[in-house]
C-alpha cells in the first residue's frame, strides 16, 4: 500500500524532533562538560572528566551516525522514494517506520543483516552519489546557492523571508521554513524536477504547523522553535564543528554557549 502524503508529512515531523533532539542534547552535554571544567580539579574529578569526555565522543559518533539517517530520509523524502527496503526493495510498513521512522530496511531485512552482522553503506554515500546536471557542474558552493536563489525568485510563488539555502559538494540543504506544504512541495519540485538537483536535504519546518502547535501549547514549543534556535544548529554547522574537533582535538565549539554564571 501506498504512504499517504498525510502519514509521509506526520514522519517527517517526527524526523525533524529528533534531530533537533540530539542538538538538544549536545547543548546539555556542553553545559555538563564547562561546568566540570570550571570546578577545582581533584584526583576523583578527573577520573570522573575522563569517563565524562570518553563518554562524549562516543555519543558524538553514535549521534552522528543518527543524523546522517535522519538526513537520509529526508533526504528520501524530497526524493520521493522514502518508505523503501535499501535489501528487498519492498515497502517498510507503516508500524515500522512509525516507530522508527529513519529506519532503512524492512522488519525481515534487519532481522537477515542483524544475524550476519552485514552493514549498509554509510548514509553520506548514499546522498553525495547523485551528480548535478551539466549546467551546474562547474560551479562552487556559493554560485550553486546563488543560481538556486535566482531560480526561486524568478518562481515567484516562495516566500523567502525564513527559507536559508545552503550548498554542499552537490547537496543542497533547505534551513529555515516556509508558510505552508503547499510551498515547500513547490520548492522541493522546482529544485528537483526543474533544475534537476537530485540531491536534496530538506530541514525546512512549516511555520504554519508551528503556529499550530504553539496555539495548542503556548509554553512548550515557543522555545524550542520561536527563537530562530533551529537555524543556528543547521547540519553544515554541526557536523563542521564536530569534523573539525576530532581532526584538531579541540573540544565542541558550539556557536551558542549558554552564558556564563554571574557570581
Ligand atoms: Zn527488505
Amino acid at each position: 500500500m501506498l504512504m499517504s502524503e498525510q502519514d509521509k508529512m506526520r514522519l517527517r515531523e517526527k524526523l525533524l524532533d529528533q534531530r533537533q533532539e540530539i542538538f538538544e542534547q549536545y547543548q546539555r552535554f556542553e553545559f555538563d562538560l564547562q561546568a566540570l571544567g570550571e570546578r577545582d580539579i581533584e584526583m576523583e574529578d578527573e577520573a570522573q572528566k575522563a569517563d565524562e569526555i570518553s563518554l562524549l565522543d562516543q555519543l558524538v559518533e553514535r549521534d552522528m551516525d543518527k543524523l546522517e539517517e535522519i538526513d537520509l530520509a529526508l533526504f528520501r523524502i524530497a526524493a520521493g522514494n522514502y518508505g523503501t527496503c535499501e535489501s528487498c526493495l519492498k515497502p517498510i510498513s507503516l508500524e515500522r517506520l512509525e516507530a522508527l521512522p529513519a529506519s532503512r530496511l524492512c522488519r525481515m531485512c534487519a532481522r537477515k543483516y542483524d544475524e550476519k552482522l552485514k552493514k549498509l553503506p554509510r548514509a553520506w554515500e548514499i546522498i553525495t552519489r547523485a551528480e548535478l546536471p551539466d549546467e551546474y557542474k562547474n560551479l562552487g558552493n556559493k554560485e550553486l546557492q546563488m543560481v538556486i536563489l535566482e531560480n526561486i525568485r524568478n518562481d515567484g510563488r516562495i516566500d523567502l523571508n525564513e527559507l536559508e539555502i545552503y550548498c554542499r559538494s552537490g547537496v543542497v540543504y533547505l534551513e529555515g521554513g516556509v508558510p505552508n506544504e503547499n510551498e515547500r512541495q513547490i520548492l522541493i519540485r522546482l529544485l528537483s524536477d526543474v533544475m534537476g538537483l537530485a540531491s536534496i536535504i530538506d530541514h525546512l519546518k512549516i511555520r504554519e504547523l508551528m503556529w499550530g502547535q504553539e496555539d495548542l501549547s503556548p509554553a512548550g514549543e515557543t522555545a524550542v522553535l520561536g527563537t530562530g534556535e533551529y537555524s543556528a544548529y543547521n547540519i553544515d554547522k554541526i557536523s563542521d564543528d564536530v569534523i573539525e574537533s576530532e581532526e584538531k582535538e579541540i573540544l565542541y565549539d558550539f556557536p551558542d554557549r549558554p552564558p556564563a554564571e554571574k557570581e
